[in-house]
């Protein structure tokens, strides 16, 4: 759908170049929630920027269904433009027009659809919106989340492949970013239409994205299914990310490590294995007690997880936790605890 071949883009900043892309390669699948998330200055809004064809890359090829846009300029690039809706953080809303004016605009830019034809598709998208009862208002008189599916509905108006949703909920509160999230995963599920979700925020990602890719510096650090981005960060930028939507909660510290009884092992529950009394049914049977040293608990879309540091004493580590492996929990060992640091410590 969109293709990014080892693309860098960098700017002349005072006479030297200041790179804002570094070598991006990025496969976005059609039909598929796609999550591009970075803190500040990682290049996201640059990345923005080369994926709806504003601006050409340094080095490197992007691909829109199949077409090259390398070195293509003014009206050939028109039709992979189309393909694309970008849906924009402030809504870009002109103020002097209606709701209905607003999404009609496109169109009537376009040029292509008779006035009758406009009007039925501007009806449709705004009930598909859920705008009806506001078709005749200004912007000034719409809430935030109701000026965003304004944009959303006007983005969908020539009826693109792709949205491109800049930092969409950044200006919206968590109650609106939830509604609108819950929009677009439907437009996603029920027109088909490939989302790319640009944002600073892991909660949006968590919410609606099938994969993510995680930028810092311009650099994408990780990427792969939001789950295993967000339950196994391995890169510092994606933990900090993940951190911050923890509200610095997530994890363990050193000093919860250094103290622990026993071994430490990281259990993630994902999916069915969260609901099920697997943990204390595995400690009973393998003689083992276990203190909770970090947890969170939430759900990637609609799959719950848990995610529980634990510390083991007495009985059987090794089989509690071959236990639980066996029922789909994932285990990763963190410390040795004491007896580990002690070995350690008399090897020198
Ligand atoms: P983000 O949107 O993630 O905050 P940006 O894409 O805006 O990141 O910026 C990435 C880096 O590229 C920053 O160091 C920024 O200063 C630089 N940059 C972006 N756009 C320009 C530009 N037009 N001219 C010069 N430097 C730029």
């Amino acid at each position: 759908m969109i293709n990014l071949k080892n693309i860098s883009k960098s700017y002349p900043v005072g006479g030297r170049d200041v790179l804002a892309l570094d070598r991006i390669d990025l496969d976005i699948v059609k039909g598929e929630i796609f999550g591009i998330i970075g803190s500040s200055g990682a290049g996201k809004s640059t990345l923005v920027r080369l994926i709806n064809l504003l601006e050409q890359p340094t080095a490197g090829e992007i691909r829109v269904d199949g077409r090259s846009t390398r070195g293509v300029t003014g009206a050939p690039l028109r039709a992979p433009r189309r393909d694309i809706g970008m849906v924009f953080q402030h809504f870009n809303l002109l103020n002097a027009k209606t709701v209905a004016q607003n999404i009609a605009f496109p169109l009537q830019l376009a040029g292509v659809l008779s006035r009758a034809e406009i009007e039925a598709r501007v009806g449709e998208l705004i009930a598909r919106v859920g705008l009806g009862a506001h078709a005749q208002k200004y912007p000034r008189q719409l809430s935030g989340g109701q000026k965003q599916r304004v944009g959303i509905a006007r983005a969908l108006a020539s009826k693109p492949q792709i949205l491109l949703c800049d930092e969409a909920t950044s200006a919206l509160d968590p109650e609106t970013t939830q509604s609108v999230l819950k929009l677009l995963a439907e437009i996603n599920r029920e027109l088909g239409i490939t989302i790319v979700l640009i944002t600073h925020e892991m909660d949006v990602v968590r919410e609606v994205c099938d994969r993510v890719a995680v930028l810092d510096q311009g650099r994408v650090v990780e990427w792969g299914k939001v789950a295993d981005v967000f339950l196994h960060p391995r890169h510092k930028a994606t933990l900090r990310l993940v951190r911050e939507a923890e509200h610095g909660e997530a994890g363990e510290n050193a000093r919860d490590l250094a103290h622990a009884p026993g071994p430490v092992y990281r259990l993630t529950f994902l999916g069915e294995a969260a609901h099920r009394p697997i943990l204390g049914a595995a400690a009973r049977e393998f003689g083992i007690d276990y203190s909770i040293l970090a947890g969170r608990i939430g759900h990637i879309r609609l799959t719950p997880f848990a995610q529980l540091t634990v510390s083991l004493v007495g009985g059987s580590v090794f089989g509690a936790i071959s236990r639980l492996e066996a029922a789909g929990v994932v285990a990763e060992k963190l410390s040795d605890g004491p007896v580990g640091i002690a070995a350690r410590a008399a090897n020198g």
